[in-house]
């Protein structure tokens, strides 16, 4: 029977920044996962580290949206109609957090959360040997009505309140940042802060890599047999039992099993996203991800390809797969980029888990002793990961965390 000083549950990219910090504040740490690193939501994300976050993702205000999304015409989400009546009261929850008064309390909330994304980052992979996979060429989302940005007003005033530099730009300065875009669209903001990756999946590994050569130990098992023993906790392997007297959760949209099991509950629903990678046509290139806000998608230029990753689909995460949101993007993305034959030969399924006010949970698991959880960084997990476990670790190792967990508390939610 092994012994260490805590065991991380899950190896995406959020577990595997925890574990990497707790092994470098000396303690003994298994990182335990049932698939392979980094192979489940961290793999296949859009790759923006988006330390300029203001407002999360909505639900939409607009009513000829939401008319358009309900009639299954709109590409900025989907649903699986027999889904909706189990995700309707976490869709209400989420819809009264979409106000712009909570929005800009989510804002102040998590600033100095996300303003640390990208440093947290750089430090993990400068000592990972991962820099290479970065891109500090920031972000640019592309607004085809003016009425769409019109209603970013209260972003740019808060973005503005915050000293978040960027720039709104004419179709003409947009295509000097990027001269492959077709002028398909009226108006474009550029965020030169953001930061992205080529290869999401790759720096997962390397941060694990990392994890493994500072003595952490990556070890195969099921979360599921997590229980308590004695004082700790006890989580059953294909290397045997490992106890510890510290435990992490980070399963991503997996944690409610796991919660489920320990009679903790939250309200998760899953905003399932898909993507598919493209070569481009001709010369045509990319320097940084492209959001195309009105119809919802973003495209990365990836070591891959050109990776164009959906918005939501609200169906349960298990379900079979639905990427019918492609259909509806594919014409308009053509008008906007020159994207040529498909790079891979499957189209990938993920699921952010998701908190209606957006904000992951970080901090002990109230009622369990010794359990910490670190879940439901939605739409920016891997925007946060190393700024996670770096928090996380600090609050494990009695150390003051450098930033306030107050608004990540689980007890918000009880
Ligand atoms: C289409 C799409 C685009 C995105 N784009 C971005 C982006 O540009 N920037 C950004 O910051 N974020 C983005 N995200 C969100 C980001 O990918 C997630 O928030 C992040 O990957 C979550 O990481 P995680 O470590 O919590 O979860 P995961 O990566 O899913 O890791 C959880 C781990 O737990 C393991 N696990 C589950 N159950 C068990 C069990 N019973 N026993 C053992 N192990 C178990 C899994 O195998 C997995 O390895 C995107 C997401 C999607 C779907």
């Amino acid at each position: 029977m092994a012994r260490t000083d805590a065991i991380v549950l899950g190896a995406g990219i959020v577990g595997t920044s925890i574990a990497l910090h707790l092994v470098k504040r000396g303690m003994s740490v298994a990182l335990v996962d049932r698939a392979a690193i980094g192979e489940q939501t961290s793999y296949g994300n859009a790759g923006i580290i988006e330390g300029n976050t203001v407002f999360p993702p909505t639900f939409p205000s607009d009513p000829a949206t939401l008319v358009r999304i309900l009639f299954k015409q709109s590409s900025i989400a989907n649903y699986q109609l027999s889904f909706l009546p189990k995700v309707a009261p976490w869709l209400l929850k989420f819809r009264s957090a979409s106000r712009t008064g909570r929005l800009i309390e989510f804002a102040h909330l998590i600033r100095p959360l996300y303003a640390s994304a990208v440093t947290e980052h750089e430090k993990l992979m400068a000592e990972s040997g991962a820099t290479q996979y970065l891109r500090k060429t920031g972000w640019l989302k592309v607004y085809r009505s003016a009425r769409s940005f019109a209603a970013l007003k209260p972003e740019f005033d808060l973005a503005a309140e915050f000293g978040l530099p960027l720039q709104r730009l004419d179709v003409t300065g947009a295509q000097e940042l990027e001269p492959s875009l077709k002028p398909a669209f009226s108006h474009a903001v550029f965020w030169p802060e953001a930061a992205s990756l080529s290869n999401p999946y790759a720096v997962t590994c390397a941060y694990a890599a990392r994890f493994a050569a500072l003595g952490g130990v990556v070890v195969n098992g099921d979360a599921l047999t997590l229980h308590r023993s004695g004082q700790g906790w006890r989580v059953e392997t294909n290397e045997g039992g490992i106890d510890a007297p510290a435990v992490v959760l980070a399963l991503g949209p997996w944690a409610p099993d796991m919660l489920a099991k320990l009679g903790l509950r939250f309200p998760m629903a899953v905003k399932r996203g898909y993507h598919r990678q493209f070569r481009a046509e001709g010369n045509a290139s990319l320097a940084r991800p492209v959001l195309d806000a009105d119809f919802g998608y973003c495209i990365t230029p990836m070591e891959m390809g050109i990776r164009m990753t959906t918005g939501a689909e609200f169906a349960a995460r298990d379900a079979p797969p639905t990427p019918v949101q492609f259909d509806r993007i594919m014409p308009r993305a053509r008008k906007l980029f020159p994207l040529g034959d498909r790079a891979d030969d499957k189209t990938w399924l993920g699921s952010r888990p998701c908190f209606p006010d957006s904000r992951p949970i970080i901090g002990r698991a109230p009622g369990h002793p010794g359990l910490w959880l670190a879940i439901g960084h939605a739409h920016w997990g891997l925007t946060l990961g190393p700024a996670t476990g770096r928090m996380i670790a600090e609050m494990m190792a009695g150390e003051p965390p450098f930033c306030d967990p107050a608004p990540y508390r689980a007890e918000r939610f009880l």
